[in-house]
């Protein structure tokens, strides 16, 4: 039998990765009143000390610090690695696991095979981050997937958390974000990325239209190449995207030239 955290008490959300977005999400959690701690590859004890959270360098003391939640924050392409490093099978009961991953097909394997039977999963993703969410996060996007719950009540008191905030919630599949994602999402950074590649820059003449494409290029040079990698190579629809926009490129220049020969 599952056992849950009382409607009446706050979570206790254990964070594994506290890089950008896992201190950016730790910190609207505590003002809502839940109990956080904390462990990352790098030491994060004075920041946690600062924020007033437990950082705990050791896995085993993490797992042992009797979580309601356990929040992986991880880069993409750490979080395989991560999850086999921590003695899971320790856990003393019953945990929703949790990931924000900007995909969802991979983590949802991954801990389909590593989390504890008596566990609970859910995946999630919050359309946003510390840039397009540092004065709020009312109506912003926050996807989720039920992928194994028992105890539904833990599970419903951190959905609140987004809820709460004024997030725009959307249960669907893993396989239907990362197909969405692929053409939203990692669009979006691709032609920031290739933009940044360019080397574009500002002009006296700058139209609006150039001005978005500006702020595309300086908010995906923000987010870690690590992010852009795990978006390509955990996100099985992306390559196609990526397909599709290099023959969009060509197709239009072919139109062009070929209307320029006539
Ligand atoms: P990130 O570069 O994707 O991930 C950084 C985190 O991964 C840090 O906690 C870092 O630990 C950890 N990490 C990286 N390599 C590692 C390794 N080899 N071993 C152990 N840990 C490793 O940057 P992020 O922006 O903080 O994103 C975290 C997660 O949230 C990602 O999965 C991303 O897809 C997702 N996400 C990000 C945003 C956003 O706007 N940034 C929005 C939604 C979802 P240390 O800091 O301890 O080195």
């Amino acid at each position: 039998m599952a056992m849950s955290a009382s409607p009446n008490k706050n979570l206790k959300i254990g964070i594994v990765g506290f890089g950008n977005l896992g201190q950016f999400l730790a910190e609207t959690m505590i003002k809502q009143g839940h109990s956080i701690h904390a462990t990352s590859r790098s030491d994060y004890s004075d920041l946690c000390i600062r924020l007033g959270i437990v950082f705990f360098r050791d896995t085993d003391a993490f797992l042992e610090a009797d979580s309601d939640v356990i929040l992986l924050c991880t880069s993409i392409l750490s979080l395989s690695n991560v999850l086999e490093s921590m003695p899971l099978k320790s856990i003393r009961r019953p945990v929703l696991f949790a990931d924000v991953l900007s995909v969802k097909e991979h983590p949802k394997d991954v801990l389909l095979q590593v989390v504890p039977e008596d566990c609970d999963i859910l995946c999630t993703h919050p359309m946003f981050g510390p840039r397009s969410g540092k004065d709020g996060w009312k109506g912003l996007a926050f996807m989720y997937d039920k992928v194994r719950l028992r105890d539904e009540a833990t599970c419903s008191k951190f959905l609140n958390v987004f809820r709460t905030e004024g997030c725009k919630m959307l249960e669907m599949t893993s396989e239907e974000h990362d197909r969405l994602a692929a053409k939203s999402q990692f669009l979006a950074h691709t032609i920031g990325r290739t933009l940044s590649e360019m080397g574009i820059k500002s002009t006296c003449i700058d139209t609006k239209s150039f001005e978005t494409l500006l702020q595309l290029e300086e908010s995906s040079g923000q987010d870690s190449e690590d992010l852009y990698k795990g978006l390509l190579t955990y996100n099985r629809f992306a390559k196609q995207e990526l397909k599709n926009l290099v023959d969009a490129i060509q197709k239009v220049r072919d139109r062009f030239f070929e209307e320029e020969e006539h």
